[in-house]
C-alpha cells in the first residue's frame, strides 16, 4: 500500500481536439489511481479555449473512452461539482479577474503590439540566430498610460512578467530539482486579445482554485514549467506535486507517433486510439493493464493486473520518467491474458456483438458452450466469429485442396474420409470421448499420422483449416451435421478426383 494516505484532488484535464489516444488514457488513469487510492477525488476538466482546434465529437469521445476503460470521474463537466465550471470556457471571467491580479501586482501587464510589429521582431532575431522572445517594448509601459490605452479601445494580449535575472528551481516528482534562469525565460501571453485565457494561466488558476494536490501531464510541457511555477508563486500559493509523465515512442522507439504513423498502423488493425480498440475487440482490462506499464512498474515480475490491483499497488515512486516504445505484441499478450481471467459467461456476453458485427446470428445459450473452446485461443474478441462461424451455419462447403491430408494426395484423402465415414456412422454418440480413440486407430490402421487424419475430418467438418478443438467441436455440432458434412466433402474429394 502506497504511503501516501492523505486524500489527493487529481484531474485530468484534456484539450477536446481528437480521438482519445492511449497517452491521454494512461494519464486519467494514473489520476484516477491516486485518487481511489487515497479516498480522494478525480476531476475530469475539459480545457476547450483552444477554439479552433475544438471539437465537440472529441469530447464525447473522452467521455465515453474514460467510462469503458472504467475510469469514472468524481467531479466533472457532465455531473458537477463543488469547484465548477469544469469547463474553461465557461470560466473566462475567472482568468481575467486573475490576470488583472497579476497586473495589479505587476507580475504582468499588458501589450500593445500589433502582430505587424512582433513579425518584424521576430525577423530580426531570426536573422540574427537570437532566441525567439518578446523584445520587451511593452514591459515597461506605466500602468495610466497602460490603462489609458485600454480604454481608447486598443487592442492588447496580458503578458507574464517574467524576472530577468536570477533562476527558478522546480520539482518534479520523476526528475527531481530542474533548474532555469530566467533570462532565458519569456514573456508569455496569459491572456489573448479576444480575452480567452490560454492553458499557462487558465490551467494554474483551475489547478489551484480546485484545490488540485497533484498534477499529472505530459513532459512536453517542461519547457514551460517554470512558467506555471512562476505564476503559482506570484500569486503566492501553495504548488501542487508535479508529475510530467514520459512520453509514447513509435514502436520503433525512434520519436513521437506522427499522424501517418497511425494512419499506416490501422491498415495492419493496430491502434492507439481506444474507440478502435474496442472495434479491434481489445478489453478495457487489456487496455488499463498494458497502458499501466508503459511507464510504471510494480516489481518488475508482476505483469497481471487488474483496475482493482493498480488502485491497490499503484506508487507515484514506482514511475518510470523514460519513454517507453509502443509494444502491441505486449498488448496482445495482455489482451489474451484478460481474456482467459473473464468467466465463461462474461466472455460470452462481450462476443456477442463481435458476432451480430459479423452477421451471424447467435443467441447467448448458443454461443455459451463454444465459448470454452475459444477463450484460451483467441487474442481479440473480433477474432472469435471466423473461428467458430461453422458452428452457426447450416452447411459449410470446404475447397477441395484442403480435404487434401498433407503429404496425401486426393484418393488416399478420399480413403481416409470414407474409412471415418464407416466408423462415425457406427459410434452412437459422438462424445468426444467416444470418437477420439477409434480414430486414432484408424489412423494406424491406415498407416497414416493423426495430424494428417484430423486435418481431413477439420476440413470437411469445420470448413476450416484451424478450428477449436475438433473432437469437442464435433460434440457439439452432433452426429447428424458431422455426418451430412463428411459425405458432403466425399463428394467434393470424387469430383476433385475425376
Ligand atoms: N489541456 C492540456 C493537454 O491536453 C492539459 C495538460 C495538463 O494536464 O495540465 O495537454
Amino acid at each position: 500500500m502506497n504511503k501516501e494516505i492523505t486524500p489527493v484532488r487529481v484531474r485530468f484535464a484534456p484539450s477536446p481536439t481528437g480521438l482519445t489516444h492511449l497517452g491521454s488514457a494512461r494519464t486519467a488513469m494514473y489520476n484516477y489511481l491516486l485518487a481511489k487510492q487515497t479516498g480522494g477525488q478525480f476531476i475530469l476538466r475539459f480545457e476547450d479555449t483552444d477554439q479552433k482546434r475544438y471539437d465537440p465529437a472529441a469530447e464525447q469521445d473522452l467521455i465515453d473512452s474514460l467510462k469503458w476503460l472504467g475510469l469514472e470521474w468524481d467531479e466533472g463537466p457532465d455531473i458537477d461539482g463543488p469547484y465548477g465550471p469544469y469547463r474553461q470556457l465557461k470560466r473566462k471571467e475567472i482568468y481575467q479577474e486573475y490576470a488583472g491580479k497579476l497586473i495589479e501586482m505587476d507580475k504582468a501587464y499588458r501589450c500593445f503590439c500589433t502582430r505587424e510589429e512582433l513579425a518584424v521582431v521576430r525577423e530580426e532575431m531570426q536573422k540574427n540566430k537570437q532566441q525567439m522572445k518578446y523584445s520587451g517594448k511593452c514591459r515597461d509601459i506605466t500602468p495610466e498610460e497602460s490603462t489609458a490605452k485600454m480604454e481608447a479601445g486598443e487592442a492588447f494580449v496580458i503578458r507574464f512578467k517574467m524576472p530577468k535575472e536570477g533562476s527558478i528551481t522546480l520539482l518534479d516528482k520523476l526528475r527531481g530539482e530542474i533548474v532555469f534562469e530566467n533570462r532565458v525565460l519569456d514573456d508569455s501571453v496569459l491572456v489573448k486579445s479576444d480575452g480567452l485565457a490560454l492553458y499557462h494561466l487558465a490551467a494554474m488558476v483551475d489547478d489551484h482554485l480546485m484545490k488540485i494536490t497533484h498534477v499529472f501531464r505530459g513532459e512536453e510541457w517542461i519547457p514551460t514549467f517554470p512558467l506555471h511555477a512562476h505564476i503559482y508563486r506570484a500569486f503566492g500559493w501553495e504548488e501542487p506535486e508535479w508529475v510530467h509523465l514520459s512520453l509514447f515512442l513509435k514502436p520503433s522507439g525512434k520519436g513521437k507517433m506522427s499522424k501517418r504513423d497511425t494512419e499506416q498502423m490501422k491498415l495492419v488493425g493496430k491502434t492507439i486510439f481506444i474507440k478502435d480498440m474496442k472495434d479491434l475487440g481489445y478489453l478495457p482490462e487489456g487496455v488499463i493493464n498494458w497502458i499501466a506499464l508503459m511507464g510504471w512498474s510494480y516489481d518488475d515480475k508482476t505483469e497481471f493486473f487488474t483496475l482493482g490491483d493498480l488502485v491497490s499497488k499503484f506508487s507515484l515512486e514506482k514511475l518510470n520518467p523514460k519513454n517507453a516504445a509502443i509494444d502491441f505484441k505486449k498488448f496482445d499478450h495482455f489482451n489474451s491474458l484478460h481474456i482467459r481471467n473473464l468467466k465463461v459467461e462474461e466472455l460470452t456476453r462481450r462476443l456477442l456483438p463481435y458476432f451480430e458485427k459479423a452477421e451471424i446470428d447467435v443467441t447467448f445459450e448458443e454461443l455459451l458452450p463454444i465459448v470454452p473452446l475459444i477463450q484460451e485461443r483467441i487474442t481479440t474478441l473480433d477474432e472469435a466469429p471466423a473461428w467458430t462461424a461453422f458452428f452457426f451455419k447450416d452447411e459449410v462447403i470446404p475447397e477441395a485442396e484442403s480435404l487434401i491430408a498433407k503429404k496425401l494426395d486426393g484418393e488416399q484423402s478420399l480413403n481416409i474420409l470414407e474409412k471415418i465415414a464407416e466408423l462415425l456412422e457406427g459410434i452412437e454418440v459422438h462424445s468426444h470421448e467416444a470418437i477420439e480413440m477409434p480414430l486414432r486407430e484408424l489412423a494406424e490402421k491406415l498407416e497414416v499420422k493423426a495430424g494428417q487424419l484430423f486435418g481431413v475430418l477439420r476440413s470437411a467438418v469445420t470448413g476450416q483449416r484451424v478450428s477449436p478443438p475438433l473432437l469437442e467441436s464435433i460434440e457439439i455440432i452432433g452426429k447428424k451435421r458431422t455426418m451430412k458434412q463428411i459425405y458432403q466433402g466425399i463428394e467434393i474429394l470424387k469430383e476433385f478426383n475425376k
